[in-house]
């Protein structure tokens, strides 16, 4: 992965087919629990360390207590599936496990108004490389 900045392209080192595989799990969850018409939205940014990717919708979001658990394998919490793809609670495990391999880290916000946002950052390479 790689973000321009005028003559500059600062690297994140990754698996790019495991974090494809990330943010595709985070985007499924986005469509599943959320209603149509729904919004979903992808962000990215970086800051000295770290490159962020914020997915964030606004459907129902996420209770407290639930936060604590959809990272672990097999939760589901009491969400009804509005379709009738197969559901295993292992999504959300496979993302942090493929995050934490990166070194990176991977946290559940709640969207404003509603909502919720799946924020993982990942490392950037401290080698900056200029263009000409
Ligand atoms: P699942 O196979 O059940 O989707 P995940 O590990 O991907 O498993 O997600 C765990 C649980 O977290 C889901 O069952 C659901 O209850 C909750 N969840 C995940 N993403 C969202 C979301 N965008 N909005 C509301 N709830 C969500």
């Amino acid at each position: 992965i790689t973000h321009h900045q005028k003559d500059e392209f600062i690297f994140v080192k990754v698996d790019a087919r495991l974090i494809m595989q990330v943010i595709e799990n985070i985007v499924d969850n986005a469509i599943k629990y959320t209603h149509v018409g729904s919004h979903i939205d992808i962000h990215t940014y970086y800051n000295n360390k770290y490159a962020v990717v914020e997915i964030s919708d606004d459907g129902n979001g996420i209770s407290d207590e639930n936060k604590e658990h959809i990272f672990d394998m097999f939760y589901k919490g009491n969400m009804t599936v509005a379709d009738s793809r197969r559901s295993l609670g292992l999504g959300l495990a496979l993302c942090k496990s493929i995050i934490h391999a990166h070194e990176g880290t991977i946290e559940v916000h709640d969207n404003v108004p509603k909502g919720c946002i799946i924020r993982f950052t990942l490392p950037l390479e401290e080698v900056t490389i200029n263009e000409s």
